[in-house]
């Protein structure tokens, strides 16, 4: 890892950031919660796990300059030579660039296929409080490799008519990697993202909440121009407009996560007792 070696031993929880529907505010969720996770003293690494590589060039990583996941995977590179440096300092990230997508083909005549993120985060978990993958917006061996490597899934919904779209089947993939791949994985939260106001937010929000209860954040994401623009500044919002609604939104969803994670009575509510009353249309 790039920092001091002697510092003390963590033992990072794993969350990966998912949902198959693309453009609902994964990365920008990944990015600016693991930002405001480093200025609470938190030591984070975000895992680019998307050809996109979105969180990458928002970090201010362009592509195809650095070893990434994808050389990590193909054992081209050991994992220490692929993390780099933020402009937030303590912010670190394995990034991705296109060459990722030819991954998945590699992964299918892998032994072990659906391990090997797991295998290859595993080792440097002492090195970290948070590890953060930012998933693709696709089914495929990638995504299945995040959610077995992860601890746990933070889902972020866009705020629109659409917006249980794909949850059905998302829930569905889960429930089958829990019980193949990873039966101790669950869901830190559900974030309801882009906001904007009027009855159809309001709506949208009173369906997910009636199928995913509790493990819906109080906090929401507003709608913020300033979100959109820090990318092509290489940066995370706290570090681009720290006063702008959307600095403030993700700074209060690391709060309320943070207290959440002290408390994991949320979390099990939920797998133990579904609000299988509602579906999601599939
Ligand atoms: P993909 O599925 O393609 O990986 P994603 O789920 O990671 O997409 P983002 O890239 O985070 O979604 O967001 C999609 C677009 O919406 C981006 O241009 C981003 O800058 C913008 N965006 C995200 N959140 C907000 C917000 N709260 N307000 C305004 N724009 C936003
Ligand atoms: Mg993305």
């Amino acid at each position: 890892m790039l920092h001091s070696p002697n510092m003390e031993k963590r033992n990072a929880r794993i969350i990966a950031f998912t949902n198959w529907k693309g453009g609902v505010g994964k990365t920008t969720t990944c990015v600016n919660l693991s930002a405001f996770l480093v200025e609470s003293g938190k030591r984070v690494l975000i895992v680019d796990l998307d050809p996109q590589g979105n969180a990458s060039i928002g970090l201010g990583i362009p592509p195809r300059k650095a070893k990434t996941i994808y050389n990590v995977i193909s054992e081209d590179c050991d994992i220490s030579e692929a993390v780099q440096l933020t402009p937030m300092k303590g912010l670190e990230i394995i990034p991705a660039d296109i060459d990722l997508a030819g991954a998945e083909e590699e992964l299918v005549r892998a032994s072990g296929r659906e391990r090997i993120l797991k295998n290859i985060l595993d080792k440097i978990r002492p090195s970290y409080d948070y590890i953060c993958i930012d998933c693709p917006p696709s089914l495929g061996l990638l995504p299945v490799n995040a959610l077995t490597a992860a601890d746990a899934l933070i889902i972020p919904i866009q705020c629109e008519f659409y917006a249980m779209e794909g949850i059905a089947q998302l829930m569905y993939t889960i429930k089958l990697i829990k019980k193949r791949l990873n039966p101790d994985l669950t869901i830190d939260g559900v974030l309801l993202t882009m906001e904007a106001r009027g009855n159809l937010t309001e709506q949208v929000a009173t369906e997910i909440l009636k199928y995913f209860g509790k493990i819906v954040f109080k906090t929401r994401i507003p709608r913020n121009i300033r979100l959109a623009e820090a990318p092509s500044h290489g940066k995370p919002i706290n570090l681009y407009d720290r006063r702008c609604a959307g600095a403030v939104a993700y700074q209060n969803l690391c709060k309320e996560f943070l207290t959440r994670q002290k408390s994991q009575a949320v979390v099990e509510t939920f797998y133990n007792a579904p609000k299988a009353s509602s579906r999601p249309p599939t």
